[in-house]
């Protein structure tokens, strides 16, 4: 790879991000596209993301195109076996995009790809074991051990948001109960909000017109800012469960360090603050061990794309 750029690619339902990525981890120039949708031929997709990268490189060659894709990806890297946002099943599209680009690429899932980012250049730097939690309106994950990313026999370790915590508790969209993605995740933060501000007064009721059902995630989070009870009780719970459930990963796998990306997480301490109280109150033998940092992530929504153009860089 002496020669041309590395692009990498981060592929969700809404949109495809492109950038040229430097040695340094910096992304020196980006393009978007609009993903097509879930609907349509599986080519028009490839085609997107093809412009993209292409418009990203611009007049240079290209060394190689590491994609970030926001669905489950084999173990072997070659296949997207299912993306709920997109119409790719079973895709081959590392040997797609290589018959297509004409230089070697790469292919993770999106989260292993953000953690790859913090790991090399971000809040897990320097650590050999991480976790990278990352909390939308669900949560998904990865772990990294000893320097490398598990995949797991499918591909499919670090959906840590459908462990279970609650028995025969909250319906989750996995068709399951009491999955820990109910109690920590925006939606469990939405809902918190909407059950208390019935109950107490609330600026979330001005903000809504009383009516809990249009209550949103941002909403929530400037309530929080402003002092409001209960826009800051919906956070302590949802930090709280955050804890109990890192408590576990770490229990399993020892890690020197977990990160905290994704949407939620630019709430900072108002999350992690009673995420580490309760790491500390749950995890097993917390006296007799050194309890990983819990850090929020630093490169935020453009890890993806970082830790894309490091598969190949
Ligand atoms: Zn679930």
């Amino acid at each position: 790879m002496n020669e041309g750029v590395v692009v990498g690619v981060d592929i969700g339902g809404t949109k495809v991000l492109a950038g040229v990525v430097d040695d340094a981890g910096r992304v020196v120039r980006t393009a978007r596209r609009t993903t097509p949708g879930r609907r349509v031929v599986t080519s028009r997709v490839e085609d997107a993301l093809v412009e993209a990268v292409l418009d990203a490189a611009g007049s240079a060659p290209l060394a190689g195109v590491g994609v970030a894709a926001a669905g489950f990806v084999d173990s072997a890297g070659d296949r997207v076996m299912f993306a709920p946002h997109l119409p790719w099943q079973g895709e081959p599209l590392k040997d797609l995009l290589e018959d297509r680009l004409g230089c070697p690429v790469g292919l993770d899932n999106d989260a292993n790809c953000a953690a790859r980012a913090e790991a090399r250049y971000g809040a897990a730097r320097g650590a050999a074991s991480a976790l990278m939690v990352t909390m939308g309106t669900g949560i998904g994950g990865s772990v990294l051990l000893e320097g490398r990313v598990v995949r797991g026999a499918n591909g499919m370790a670090g959906e840590f948001g459908h462990m279970q915590v609650v028995p025969d508790g909250q319906p989750c969209e996995c068709g399951r109960r009491g999955c820990w993605e109910q109690y920590s995740s925006g939606n469990a933060l939405v809902r918190n909000a909407r059950a208390l501000m019935v109950e107490q007064p609330s600026v979330l009721a001005d903000m809504t017109d009383g009516n809990p059902d249009r209550v949103t995630g941002p909403m929530v989070t400037s309530a929080a800012e402003e002092g409001d009870l209960v826009a800051r009780r919906s956070f302590a719970s949802v930090g709280d469960w955050l804890g109990v459930g890192v408590a576990n990963l770490v229990a399993a796998l020892d890690p020197e360090v977990v990160v905290i990306g994704g949407g939620v997480s630019a709430a900072g301490d108002r999350l992690l603050e009673p995420a580490r109280d309760a790491l500390r109150r749950t995890l097993v033998g917390a006296a007799h061990r050194r309890v990983p940092d819990l850090l929020a992530a630093e490169l935020g929504p453009q890890a993806g794309m970082i830790g894309g153009a490091l598969l190949v860089g």
